[in-house]
């Protein structure tokens, strides 16, 4: 069955993200002050793994992401791609 919804359920976690309640500017912080503060907001949220997963998906460069930053982002990919080599 052609699935006309699947880009709205794709993002439908945004809306119970702990973000909703602060600015976007909160989570792509430009030093490690704003990381951390960004970081202990997605600590407590119900929908960090998915949002991660999310960011990581779509490679998604910039910003804080299911707690994690750009460059953390970075080493998971890399990681992954490192154990993809390994067990293909
Ligand atoms: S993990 Fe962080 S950035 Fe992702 S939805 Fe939750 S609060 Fe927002």
């Amino acid at each position: 069955m052609h699935d006309h919804t699947s880009e709205d359920a794709a993002t439908v976690w945004m809306a119970q993200g702990n973000c909703r309640n602060y600015p976007p500017a909160a989570f792509f912080p430009s030093d490690g002050v704003g990381v951390d503060r960004a970081r202990k907001i997605c600590a407590t949220c119900s929908v960090a793994d998915t949002c991660l997963e999310y960011a990581l998906h779509n490679r998604i460069e910039h910003g804080v992401w299911g707690g994690c930053s750009e460059r953390e982002r970075r080493r998971i990919l890399k990681r992954r791609r490192s154990i993809a080599v390994v067990a293909g």
